[in-house]
């Protein structure tokens, strides 16, 4: 199967070509058509699968082909993200693929000054990327109006609701035009994103690309359990021992990220961090220091396990496992990216084994373990079974009471 014969006009075609993609991802193959027919889509497929292209490729042609052309302060589609790193790089592949065309675009999140914003929007925007939050900051003040809106596209729609932007939402929901088409993306569907579904899309075509609540194939997973004080020492040893190149590290909390990269830093090792206390600009530059491979090691919380669009990067670690065992699927899914193979790491002490058991139960697996020489941890982390439970240790039989001095 060919591009074209989707149907794509000639200008997406060349800029395909010159992004080098042959072939349409399966999700890509099923959109494209049903986005260009105007149709409602519900999609299950996660980041790395090419979703982005499935959305924008068809909407930046019905944009081209069809439709009047955008009122000031007014919006053809909007696309909502949950993160600014997503919006960041959504807004950047509309842009790549939409070089050959005549079209305004935009990217609006929080974190920066609103009155750039405000002014790309005064011409009116064809596209729209923004994280709920500031859109609806922007519909306050009057900046962006959504009567032209012909499109909705709620990308990592699971995501949105996970940050608690189910508010902002429904603000947004209730503002926009009755009649439009919307496409909704998510990794993961629980009964929210359901409900979300039942009173947002109309007849919608259902698209699944990789069965629900699993990982991505091609990425090689493991654990290593290790005792939390030694996570460090394990870590800069792997890196230094398997030689990894560029590594993507996960830690649960924005202190945590801090202090890995400290230890990092003074080792000699470059590093960089990503993670919500952080200012957007510093994060941004995070994420460019690394893609530019001027660092070796960038370490995120879990506000940059979507969205991150790096390519080739062969190892993603967990420093420390999610609390949300959906996170786990997010976070590997940096690596092993459009068919690479990949390899996911997670270091595990005893107090995360109930995270572990969550893990395996969500992705139907048994992460095989591995134990380092010299790392074997003096709290060891029990065994977890296939369906993810924690096996309960036998009980000890109790001991006979002695004393009692009834005689
Ligand atoms: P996404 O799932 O949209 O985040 O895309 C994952 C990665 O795959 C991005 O780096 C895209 O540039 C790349 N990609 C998307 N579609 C194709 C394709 N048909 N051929 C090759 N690479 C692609």
């Amino acid at each position: 199967m060919t591009f074209a014969s989707l149907g794509l006009i000639d200008p997406l075609l060349r800029a395909l070509d010159t992004l080098g993609y042959k072939t349409p991802t399966p999700v890509q193959a099923q959109a494209i058509p049903a986005v260009l027919a105007g149709r409602d889509l519900m999609a299950a497929a996660q980041t790395g699968t090419g979703k982005t292209a499935g959305f924008a490729l068809p909407l930046l042609q019905r944009l081209t082909l069809q439709g009047s052309p955008v009122a000031s302060n007014s919006v053809r589609v909007l696309v909502l993200v949950p993160t600014r790193e997503l919006a960041v790089q959504v807004h950047k592949s509309f842009h790549e693929y939409a070089g050959n065309l005549p079209l305004r675009m935009a990217v609006a999140f929080g974190g920066v000054s609103i009155n750039p914003q405000m002014m790309k929007l005064r011409k009116g925007l064809d596209v729209l990327v923004a994280t709920p939050g500031r859109l609806l900051d922007l519909h306050r003040q009057n900046a962006v109006r959504f009567n032209q809106v012909e499109t909705l596209v709620l990308d990592e729609a699971d995501r949105m609701l996970d940050l608690g932007f189910s508010r902002e939402l429904d603000a947004v929901f209730a503002a926009l035009p009755k009649r439009m088409q919307t496409l909704l993306f998510s990794a993961t569907f629980s009964d929210a994103i359901r409900a979300l579904a039942g009173t947002l899309l109309v007849d919608p075509l259902s698209i699944e690309v990789s069965p629900r609540n699993t990982t991505a194939k091609g990425v090689k997973q493991w654990m290593i359990p290790v005792d939390k004080k030694r996570k460090t020492e394990l870590f800069t040893n792997l890196l230094r021992k398997k030689r990894w190149g560029q590594v993507l590290v996960f830690v649960k909390t924005r202190k945590g990220v801090e202090q890995l990269v400290g230890s990092l830093l003074a080792q000699g090792i470059t590093a960089d961090s990503i993670h919500g206390d952080k200012p957007q600009p510093g994060r941004l530059r995070a994420l460019e220091r690394f893609k530019t491979a001027e660092v070796q090691v960038l370490v995120a919380t879990d506000v940059a396990a979507r969205g991150l669009d790096i390519d080739d990067l062969p190892q993603v670690v967990n420093f420390d496992l999610p609390i949300v065992a959906e996170d786990y699927i997010h976070r590997i899914g940096r690596t092993g990216r459009a068919g690479a193979v990949g390899e996911a790491i997670s270091l595990v002490c005893a107090d995360e084994v109930q995270l572990l058991a969550a893990i395996e139960a969500l992705t139907r697996q048994t992460l095989r373990r591995t134990e380092e020489p010299g790392f074997e941890p003096e709290h060891r982390v029990p065994v977890t079974d296939t369906g993810g439970q924690v096996l309960k240790k036998p009980k000890k039989p109790k001991k006979p009471k002695v004393g009692g001095g009834r005689f």
